[in-house]
């Protein structure tokens, strides 16, 4: 933090604490209290902005019922308290460990209202009220992101999920800005000169981290009458101008849709959305006002159909958040993925309604399981209920578990409980708890009561353990039938756990006419008699359409058929399962990578796919970086690069080019390979029909700089001057953490450790290139000094950053001796429980290589 600490505090002498001493963070005990005993919260905020300066100045008048008369804490932290009126009356600051103490001898029992004073810091990073510094034409922006609880870094406040509150909020500041809240506009006005009052109505009751505002030069963008608003900076207007109307259909859409199906109206009075640059999340689902990373909308690289439909998800999960999170609130954190599971697998669902032919349930696959299964098969995985007693460890909650497992397990639980009754438990649960908190047990109370029937071993395993089934198939034929037939599940992480399934088993037959059968495993074992007499297929897969959750691999005689059979099989989505059964069994190191690899390269020419064809060849590449030795390395990389190249360009697809086009930069290393990354930047080769954009050019170009092209200096300085904008400085700025040499390591890791050296996004966008994957003899030396900074990146940084410093850093590294730095600093270091699991999530991927290339020996 940059805010002066002098600053932090003031004390008042003479005034003891009640509290013998005001706790750390926000422990669940004292949210659960303060819940019981205010009531009625609303807050009316003013807050003054101005361009440049470190620090806004406001003032809030909190308005609360009070049952009982007791020491009350407010929550503040990094500001300073200017004055403090309670009833009227002037009142002692009290401020210690982030709470002010509302002096017991002023309040009373029933309303309170307590007025407030206070000066909270703005920077470009570090805190809640960010800057953003527009480089292209010099403005500036000012906007909020409070997630999980830093609405108390920029306001006092009662800072905890369910003490919803309604707000209404006053902006003042330049006269040229448009700011932007949950609530529409109540009133705009001369506030001194060159300034601008703009006072907001009063919000519907919501939850302090659900609160945001933005204000600066934006636009706004209309698509059409009547549709949803899109707001971007005013340098963005002429690029998010072709994207609004697809961004506005969308959002209808989906607002209809959402309305329809949970048979509750949009629970806001409107819906803006506003596209930040370098919002450090995809989207943050603020009640009646989204903000979307500008990133994430319009796109820096050349998009394929996959990326629009990506963003339509993106767009939807956080529309379907306004119901699930913003009307209906988890009572605390540990609930994360209620909100979190639920605006996925509805993203899912709704686009799956609008583009029917998109194959929608494939894509969920291709974009959800694979993070999940990663994360199961590690020591550090956690249940999807993570248990959370002190607020100030909730950032650790965000991850593949919540945004990946959790709405795996939802479909999983759609297809226990059948498309209807799922339905119509989530409408029971959201009429029930409308502008209001609930818990999981809520929600399973809901589905039980419309379906009848008990969810309890279901929930406990599901939503309360850690882990995941893996589940395997025997059967054998006698002449032409199938005589057995029989699955069996064992824990992934070998405990002795038992997770109920229910799967769909494909029996494959060369007449394209397979067999399907539903499953429901409840032991450890279980013979599928319907399976018997039937035709002996030519092999069989245990989870087809993706419906259960768990690793399902092949048995040895149908994986030899699939290997195959791959390139005929006409069902995609079956044929993209396959493809993952496949991975799933390299990186069990059942698999050697480079039949894997072998396999890639006769069958890519011919996949039709997009996304499956980009999803292969990202395996391909880790393979090549990761999983082989260098030897094989040096000897398959040239075909991959010639395939990459000749398919770039004759692939009849442009989707399909784009995708080979990346692939050529991620795994270019020859002088050919090279010399064709500099050919797409001179422009002397192209991809027909594909125009190149800002960051795949920087992709080109931070390819050379990391793999020392002789020719990579002048190439960064010809790039630098032809793209001078403000993303072009941050991408160049990444592009430099790619210089193999140690002088550069040194210089980018000290930046790393201080939050005011460069905006979040920037450290974010380098964190792999400095990690080259050719370079983990420079970057060795800095893995244990990661570590030794996560306490402090888990203070400082935004809620996905530590997850990519970590996998940055980790993912660098192919050797023993890394692995055993690791563990050397989980088994001696005192490390926070939530960071040791962050680490060994991480580790696995690493022990995975060292094991595969063990074993392989390749
Ligand atoms: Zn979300």
């Amino acid at each position: 933090m940059n805010w002066p600490a002098f600053l932090l505090f003031m004390f008042v002498g003479g005034v003891g604490c009640a509290w013998a001493q005001a706790p750390q963070g926000l422990p669940r005990d004292l949210a659960r209290e303060r819940a019981a005993e205010v009531s009625e919260v609303r807050y009316a905020l003013s807050l003054t902005l101005t361009p440049g300066a470190p620090a806004v100045s406001g003032e809030v008048e909190i308005r609360f019922n009070l049952r009982r008369m007791r020491p009350l804490l407010l929550d503040y932290r990094e500001g300073r308290i200017r004055s403090v009126q309670i009833n009227g009356i002037a009142s002692p600051v009290v401020v210690e460990k982030g709470h002010l103490e509302l002096f017991p001898g002023s309040l009373r029992r029933g309303e309170n209202t307590v007025r407030i004073q206070f000066v909270s810091p703005v920077a470009t990073a570090g805190t809640p009220i960010t800057r953003f510094e527009d480089r292209d034409d010099g403005s500036e922006y000012i906007y909020t992101l409070f997630v999980p609880m830093d609405a108390s870094m920029a306001f006092p406040c009662f800072d905890q999920p369910d003490l919803k509150a309604r707000f209404k909020l006053e902006v003042i500041a330049p006269e040229s800005w448009t700011a932007i809240s949950n609530a529409p506009a109540e009133s705009t006005a001369e506030a001194a000169p060159q300034q601008r009052r703009t006072a907001f109505e009063e919000t519907r009751p919501i939850s302090t981290y659900l609160f945001a505002f933005a204000a600066g030069p934006f636009r706004k963008l209309e698509g059409g009458p009547g549709m949803p608003a899109v707001y971007a900076r005013q340098s963005a207007v002429e690029r998010a101008r072709p994207e609004v109307e697809r961004l506005e259909r969308v959002t209808a859409r989906g607002i209809a849709y959402f309305a329809e199906y949970f048979a509750q109206p949009f629970p806001f009075p409107k819906y803006d959305t506003v596209l930040i640059p370098g919002l450090a999340y995809g989207g943050m689902e603020h009640a009646g006002a989204t903000f979307l990373r500008e990133e994430s909308v319009l796109f820096r690289t050349a998009p394929t159909n996959t990326d629009l439909l990506r963003r339509d998800v993106l767009v939807l999960h956080e529309l379907a958040h306004q119901w699930f999170g913003d009307l209906v609130t988890m009572r605390w954190f540990d609930d994360l993925w209620l909100k979190e599971g639920f605006a996925q697998y509805m993203a899912f669902h709704a686009l799956d309604a609008f583009e029917p032919g998109e194959n929608l349930w494939k894509r969920f696959y291709e974009s959800i399981k694979p993070a999940a299964y990663a994360i199961e098969s590690t020591q550090g995985t956690t249940p999807i209920y993570q248990d959370i007693p002190n607020l100030q460890d909730a950032k650790s909650a965000y991850g593949a578990i919540v945004y990946s497992k959790a709405p795996g397990v939802l479909k999983q639980l759609a297809f226990v409980l059948g498309a209807e009754q799922f339905r119509d438990g989530l409408r029971l649960y959201l009429r029930e708890h409308a502008y209001a908190n609930a818990e999981w047990a809520d929600l399973l109370r809901a589905l039980e009561t419309v379906s009848r029937q008990s969810l309890r071993i279901w929930a406990e395993m599901w939503i309360r353990r850690r882990g995941m089934p893996q589940v395997d198939v025997a059967w054998s034929c006698q002449g032409d039938r199938l005589s057995r037939l029989s699955l069996s599940q064992r824990d992934v992480l070998a405990t002795r756990d038992i997770w109920p399934t229910a799967t769909q088993i494909v029996l494959d037959y060369a007449s394209d006419n397979p067999v399907r059968i539903r499953v429901d495993l409840h032991g450890r074992t279980m013979d599928v008699p319907e399976a018997a007499g039937k035709p002996c297929p030519r092999f069989i897969f245990a989870n087809d359409q993706d419906y259960a959750y768990g690793r399902f691999l092949l048995d040895s005689r149908s994986r030899e058929e699939v290997m195959s059979r791959l390139g005929d099989m006409p069902d995609l989505f079956r044929r993209t399962l396959l493809w993952g059964s496949l991975w799933e069994s390299v990186r069990e190191a059942q698999l050697d990578p480079r039949t894997y690899l072998e396999l890639a390269a006769k069958l890519l020419p011919g996949e039709s796919d997009e996304a499956l064809a980009r999803s292969i060849l990202a395996r391909a590449t880790t393979a090549l970086h990761r999983y082989v030795s260098d030897e094989t390395r040096r000897r398959l990389v040239p075909g991959f690069e010639a395939l990459a190249a000749e398919q770039m360009v004759q692939s009849p697809d442009s989707d399909l080019r784009i995708g080979w086009f990346r692939a050529l930069h991620g795994l270019a290393e020859t002088p050919v390979g090279l010399g064709q990354l500099r050919d797409l930047l001179s422009g002397r080769l192209a991809v027909p029909g594909v125009e190149l954009r800002a960051l795949d050019r920087w992709n080109l170009v931070t390819a050379l700089v990391a793999m020392s092209d002789p020719e990579a200096a002048a190439v960064f300085i010809a790039e630098r001057q032809r793209d001078p904008s403000g993303d072009g400085q941050k991408y160049a700025y990444a592009a430099q953490a790619a210089r193999p040499d140690p002088e550069t390591k040194q210089k980018f890791f000290q930046e790393y450790l201080r939050t005011d050296a460069h905006p979040e996004d920037w450290t974010e966008q380098s964190l792999f290139p400095f990690n080259a994957w050719n370079q983990s003899e420079l970057t060795a030396p800095y893995l244990k000094r990661a570590l030794e900074a996560l306490p402090q990146i888990k203070s400082d940084r935004k809620i996905f950053f530590l997850e990519n410093w970590l996998d940055a850093f980790i993912y660098g590294q192919q050797s023993p001796a890394a692995q055993a730095e690791v563990h050397r600093y989980l088994d001696t270091a005192r490390v926070d429980q939530d960071l040791r699991l962050k680490i060994l999530e991480a580790v696995d991927e690493l022990d995975r290589t060292v094991a595969i290339r063990g074993k392989f020996s390749n």
